[in-house]
């Protein structure tokens, strides 16, 4: 039986590794790596052996250092890495499987440290030599890059001839009882809300100031939210994977209370990603304000409400009349944190990455070269999701609001 290794011991690294051992009939073996061993001993330990499977052996791994990779791979031999770590070792984990003759997984597209620029180009330029090395690289295998992007190939494959009119919707409606915290890393979390807007239209990319364009949107069971156009890494390969798309936008809701921290936290520099001199030593602002915000994996315990994030979608059915169609999936962050301790936000990510992980083991997501989620089958893991914790409602013609 094929062994896993998870490189990341956060609030999703906590999520994957309790669904990995769920599924434990799929996966063998089951080692959690991190940066800091202890997080990824605590994990283990609070796991145990409760859903019937083995303890789960922990490491220590700089992943940053492709040597340091290659020996552990080569050690542990797993046959499939899921790199739930930073967006900044996609690359160094990428190139260390490529070494060691492992697959790949993650939820997030690289990003170079000292520009927050979200592009797969970095990674798609693997392609290539995970094809020639017989390797399969699953990229974006979050829920949003992730299930949004399974959503948007089951509508194709079932629901429509032609989609014109793409507009995923996400919505946090929780509340975790602080006056500022991030539901994931906060580091790359505020480069991502904080950077220009941008959607694609008629075969370009518009680009926005940021939050510019806002408006309310209704979400199952929650109700109205304003939600804000943002730029979001899934639209560069949805584009590209479905052509007939004339706009695709992402929108996300944020609270007036979060907006105002975020425009002071801009304001007063700390959102800074470049190195300034303190005490006559480097640092940057974003990475000590990181230090300081309180950590995303302990915000679950006080967590109400729930998410709702979702595909709206505009086109011509398979005969060619108009249809409008709604896919989603809302998730409560007490239901998330009674199951692996963790909130929503990592719930809603990690439970995905497993999901495409047991595609993997079971040979259904599986073909060599660098792949996005979209260009696999969505009914299996469709299937999945219904089973692990996150089932998807549909609503056909009903009015999309965007
Ligand atoms: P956290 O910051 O909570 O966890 C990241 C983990 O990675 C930490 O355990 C950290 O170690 C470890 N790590 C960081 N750098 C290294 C390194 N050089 N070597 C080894 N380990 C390292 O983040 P989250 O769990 O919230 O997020 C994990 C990933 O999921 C991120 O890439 C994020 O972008 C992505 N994500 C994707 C979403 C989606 O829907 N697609 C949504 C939310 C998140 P240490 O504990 O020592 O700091």
């Amino acid at each position: 039986m094929s062994k896993i290794l998870i490189i990341g011991a956060g609030g999703v690294g906590t999520v994957v590794a309790h669904k990995v051992a769920q599924n434990h009939a799929a996966f063998g073996e089951i080692m959690l790596a991190s940066r800091t061993k202890s997080k990824c001993d605590a994990i283990a330990n609070g796991i145990g052996t409760k859903y019937g499977n083995k303890t789960i052996q922990t490491a220590q791994i700089d992943a940053d250092n492709v040597p340091e990779l290659v020996r552990l791979f080569r050690s542990f031999q797993p046959a499939l890495v899921i790199n739930v770590a930073l967006p900044y070792q996609d690359l160094t984990i990428m190139d260390a499987c490529l070494e060691a003759g492992v697959n790949y997984l993650d939820t997030a597209n690289y990003e170079p440290k000292d520009e927050a620029k979200f592009e797969y180009k970095w990674q798609w330029a693997y392609k290539e030599k995970f094809e020639k090395a017989g390797l399969t690289a699953i990229l974006g295998c979050g829920f949003d890059p992730g299930v949004t992007s399974i959503f948007t190939a089951y509508a194709a494959k079932h629901h429509f001839g032609e989609m014109h009119y793409l507009d995923i919707v996400d919505c946090n409606a929780g509340d975790h009882g602080k006056a500022f915290a991030t539901n994931f890393n906060p580091e790359i979390n505020i480069r991502e809300v904080t950077q220009k807007g941008k959607y694609w239209e008629n075969g370009q990319w518009v680009q926005t100031a940021p939050h510019e364009i806002h408006q309310l949107l209704n979400y199952p069971n929650i109700g109205p939210k304003e939600s804000y156009v943002i730029y979001h890494e899934e639209l560069e390969s949805l584009v590209k994977n479905f052509p007939t798309l004339k706009r695709a936008r992402f929108w996300m809701t944020f609270g007036q209370e979060y907006l105002t921290h975020l425009r002071v936290i801009q304001n007063i520099g700390m959102a800074r990603i470049d190195p300034v001199l303190y005490n006559g030593m480097e640092i940057v602002p974003i990475q000590f304000l990181k230090a300081v915000l309180p950590d995303p994996g302990d915000l679950g315990e006080n967590y109400t409400g729930e998410t709702s994030i979702g595909c709206r979608i505009k086109g011509l059915d398979k005969n060619g009349k108009a249809l409008t169609y709604y896919i989603y999936n809302n998730c409560l962050h007490q239901d998330a944190y009674k199951e692996t301790g963790a909130q929503g936000v990592s719930y809603t990510t990690g439970v995905p990455a497993a999901i495409g992980a047991l595609m993997f083991m079971q040979g259904i997501w599986k073909k060599p070269g660098v792949f996005n989620v979209e260009e696999f089958d969505p009914d299996p893991f469709m299937e999945q999701l219904n089973k692990q914790g996150l089932p998807w409602h549909e609503r056909l013609n009903g009015d999309l609001e965007v």
